[in-house]
């Protein structure tokens, strides 16, 4: 109750909330108003209308991000509603401001179908640089983006999709390199066929792991071509169907290289752990508690697991602030019209390499004992590291740049400085 608590009074204290807005030029004079307002604003009115690049000049879009929900997949907390999901969309704004000086407007839609969903948020493309869709159901939220981001000219980007999968993504990279496997080569397993499973295992096969080595299970099992023609699974899932006749997530690991847990807690035995093959990866996200402990997993084999979840107390927190910041950071700042596969795969590996390196102090002592070198218990770095900003933000406007989805060309040095500033 401590934490309820705390939270409830954190919301209240004056003002209500944890956002406002503030100007950004002088309003002191008259003068000054009449050039924020009428008359003098007619001159960038006027520009923008002969040359709409332009508004990336005389307003905020350049900096500014809609956080777009209709509160239908909140957290752990279900279908509540817009209303009940500002809290949470207020909170993904404080996010992008600490950890990349993005603003950002919430905007909880009372909308649950996709059409009049897809409408609404198109209609806002004038006011934002960049779209993040959030907490929607899947398997409404794969028809939602993928519309948008065919129709919209700036980045649209659900994160609870791409987030885990970037970010799991960079962990599996350096977790092969450490066990000395092959992505191209790997068995993998997932538990969970929603929204964040299916993003990351499209993103795992984009970064070089075979389709035919995935074998996904949801809450009823292996997803099956046997499945499929029943007309059992949704279209997403039957992109990931095994040709074998059934079975369980037991049955599923049984030999697998890699884990990759986007279900619900507990459901993975040590039993289960042993049955997989030498040095296996367990990626056990699920939130708040994953589908095997770090101790249980651990404990369950002599040889090297490597393992990440998505909590603070224990090493590899795949934590989405890793990403979204940054990428949107990156594609802002060379007004990209989209978040590409090309520029997920360069935040991925951004990240990846960034673990590869000397952790400062500041860093460590941040974390307290944790050793923070690169190893098994070290492969994605911390969600505090002030690093990952100039890091990973210039090598997605360099993707970008490459890609042909940026705007505008930038000094990638130059860019990198000021961020480091
Ligand atoms: P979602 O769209 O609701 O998907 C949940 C999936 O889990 C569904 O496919 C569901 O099966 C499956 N499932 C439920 N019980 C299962 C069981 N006993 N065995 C196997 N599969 C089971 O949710 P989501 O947004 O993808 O999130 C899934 C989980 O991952 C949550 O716990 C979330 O907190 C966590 N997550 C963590 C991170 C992170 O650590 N950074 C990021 C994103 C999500 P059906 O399809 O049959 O219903
Ligand atoms: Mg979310």
């Amino acid at each position: 109750m401590g934490l309820d608590d705390d939270a409830r009074e954190y919301h209240r204290q004056e003002p209500p909330g944890k956002i406002e807005i503030e100007t950004t030029k002088p309003t002191n004079t008259q003068r000054d108003l009449s050039l924020a307002y009428s008359p003098g604003v007619a001159a960038p009115c006027r520009d923008i209308a002969a040359d709409p690049e332009s508004v990336f000049e005389y307003t905020a879009k350049g900096n500014l991000v809609a956080v777009v929900s209709n509160g239908s997949a909140v957290l752990g907390l279900g279908d509540i509603g817009a209303a009940a999901s500002k809290p949470v969309m207020e909170g993904k704004g404080v996010l992008f401001k600490r950890f990349a000086d993005i603003d950002v407007f919430d905007i909880e839609l009372d909308i649950d179908s996709v059409d009049p969903f897809c409408e609404a948020v198109k209609a806002m493309e004038p006011t934002f640089g960049g779209i993040n869709l959030e907490d929607i159901k899947a398997p409404e939220c794969f028809k939602i983006e993928e519309r948008l981001r065919e129709e919209m000219d700036v980045p649209v980007f659900h994160d609870d999709q791409h987030g885990t999968a970037i970010i799991s993504g960079a962990a599996l990279m350096n977790a092969v390199d450490i066990s000395d496997k092959d992505l191209s080569e790997l068995e993998i397993v997932f538990s969970g066929a929603g929204a964040s499973a299916i993003a990351t295992a499209r993103f795992y096969v984009s970064l070089g792991a075979r389709k035919e080595n995935i074998t996904m299970c949801d809450s009823s099992g292996i997803i099956t071509e046997e499945r499929v023609k029943a007309g059992e699974v949704n279209e997403y899932k039957s992109q990931f169907a095994s040709p074998v006749e059934g079975g369980d997530l037991a049955d599923a690991m049984e030999g697998a290289d890699v884990f990759v847990g986007l279900s619900v807690g507990g459901i993975v035995s040590q039993e289960m752990v042993r049955s997989m093959a030498a040095d296996p990866i367990i990626f056990a996200m699920a939130n708040p508690d994953p589908e095997i402990t770090y101790e249980d997993a651990k404990a369950a084999r002599d040889d090297t697991v490597i393992m990440a979840t998505g909590r603070s107390d224990y090493p590899n927190m795949v934590n989405n602030v890793l990403g979204f910041p940054f990428l949107f950071r990156g594609a802002l700042d060379v007004r990209a019209t989209e978040i590409n596969e090309e520029m997920k795969a360069a935040a991925a590996e951004a990240l990846a390499d960034l673990a590869r390196k000397d952790v400062p102090d500041a860093v460590v002592k941040a974390y307290g004992d944790d050793p923070l070198q690169f190893g098994p218990d070290y492969v994605i770095p911390k969600p505090l590291d002030p690093r990952v900003l100039f890091e990973v933000a210039p090598r997605v406007a360099e993707a970008a740049m490459e890609s042909g989805s940026a705007r505008a060309e930038i000094d990638l040095e130059q860019y990198r400085e000021r961020l480091e500033a």
